[in-house]
């Protein structure tokens, strides 16, 4: 009954064609009763002004390949084992509750069950991450240690963890979430660096922002002078921030600011200065601030993606800085798959940007990367990474670092399939949360 893929995403592409209409009438008729049932449920004022369920199913072709993701997240995402200092399998679960909530229209009374399993393990997460930090002996010695005794690369997988509860809480339908979201908000707020931005985490001797007395330098003359110098990754440790991982941050704390209760203005007002410093002259950001020359690299267009949506989410107003942003990216828009850390989460900052810009962004954005999105799925579901390892420093998500060892393999693909089928569910403008923050013209006055 299911269609072959690339066969979908021909059509999905070939709108003169007559077979297209058919085949979305074939889907709207195989949904719509389900679709009206469920709006009834969740109540018309739920639902955004412009969007009816029809016009949400005029999106079919991407129906198809976001439920075999789904049926592949149902099958492998609650058997990943835990894995001793690599903080992947929370940040997974996390994507993967936002796509069961996300889908619940259309695969409901499955997806209530899977939501409430991540809500518990992301909650046992997020107690784990509070007892720990509470101990410096815990923390790292210095930025980017790799050790499975120490709380490590937290920042990712608690931001998300905090997208997932504001998700639950802009829907309305959770008690633990509005007791979550000021508890993750503390957690990323110690975890700030005094710059505003994020990185792995906090380590030892950091102060509660962020301040390491220890490594603290001569100004270098950059756009942090006075702070702490970047650790070089050849010298054994991260920079004290990343823009993928403030990206990461801010776009959460920028939501969460949002619902009543979070707590998040202050660390709101803190990270939009950073962006207003970080932002190279050409629009791009780098992989951190400090390198100020790294405007020619590929892999920033991914990152300024992320780093648009950041700036959106925390209430920037969109004066020049923010549209040589927007300029930059879409000058640069093929490379936002080519992307250093992981391209998939450059596909989810993406897609979040280009659908958060307008329609003929996000139509772009379909165009550029649907047919290679739907190809680079197997039968069984499993989304992979789609980059082609054309630029310069470009980490292939869907290649193991590990070798043969099974469970990483696994974790991978899990992973991948996550942050791909939320790209494919945002077709449906489903996120609520991200419904909450209005773009802020440059004129208005921001309050
Ligand atoms: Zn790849």
């Amino acid at each position: 009954m299911e269609e072959s893929l690339p066969e979908l995403a021909r059509r999905a592409h070939s709108p003169g064609r007559e077979r297209p209409a058919l085949h979305a009438r074939r889907v709207c008729m195989r949904w719509s009763p389900l679709a009206v049932f469920l709006v009834l449920a969740a109540g018309a004022a739920d639902l955004p002004a412009k969007e009816s369920p029809k016009k949400a199913l005029q999106n079919a072709p991407w129906n198809a390949p976001a439920r075999k993701g789904l049926r592949y997240l149902d099958d492998h995402l609650f058997r990943l084992p835990e894995v001793q200092g690599t903080p992947r399998k929370p940040f997974t679960y996390a994507v993967a509750g936002l796509c069961y909530l996300m889908a619940e229209r259309t695969v409901t009374g499955r997806s209530a069950d899977r939501v409430r399993r991540v809500e518990e393990y992301l909650t046992r997460y997020i107690e784990r991450v509070e007892q720990r930090v509470k101990d410096p002996s815990n923390l790292p010695g210095r930025h980017g240690m790799f050790s499975s005794n120490s709380l490590i690369q937290y920042t990712w997988p608690v931001a998300m963890t905090g997208m997932f509860f504001g998700e639950l809480k802009a829907r309305g339908r959770s008690r633990r979430a509005a007791k979550m979201i000021p508890r993750i908000v503390a957690l990323l707020k110690d975890a700030q660096h005094e710059s505003g931005g994020w990185g792995h985490g906090r380590v030892q001797n950091q102060g509660a922002r962020g301040q390491n007395k220890k490594e603290k330098k001569k100004p270098d003359g950059g756009p942090f002078a006075g702070m702490k110098l970047p650790v070089r990754a050849g010298m054994g440790g991260y920079p004290p921030t990343l823009i993928a991982a403030a990206n990461t941050s801010a776009i959460a704390m920028g939501l969460l600011a949002t619902l009543p209760g979070s707590n998040a203005d202050d660390s709101v007002k803190r990270a939009r200065a950073y962006y207003a410093k970080a932002r190279l002259d050409n629009g791009s950001f780098s992989y951190d601030p400090s390198q100020r020359s790294a405007g020619f690299a590929k892999t920033n267009a991914g990152r300024t993606a992320g780093a648009i949506y950041a700036m959106h989410c925390l209430g920037m107003a969109r004066g020049d800085g923010f549209k040589k942003s927007v300029r930059y990216l879409m000058d640069n828009f093929a490379w936002i798959p080519e992307g250093h850390g992981s391209p998939c989460l450059n596909m989810m900052h993406g897609a979040l940007t280009c659908h958060m810009l307008g329609k003929k962004e996000w139509t772009r954005f379909k165009k550029s990367f649907g047919d290679r999105l739907v190809a680079a799925q197997n039968d069984g579901g499993c989304l992979n990474c789609i980059c082609e390892n054309k630029a310069f420093g470009v980490t292939c998500d869907s290649k193991s670092h590990f070798g043969g060892i099974a469970s990483f393999a696994n974790g991978k693909k899990v992973y991948t399939t996550a942050l791909h089928t939320f790209v494919l569910l945002l077709d449906r403008g489903q996120l609520k949360l991200a419904e909450r923050r209005r773009p802020v013209s440059a004129t208005r006055r921001r309050r």
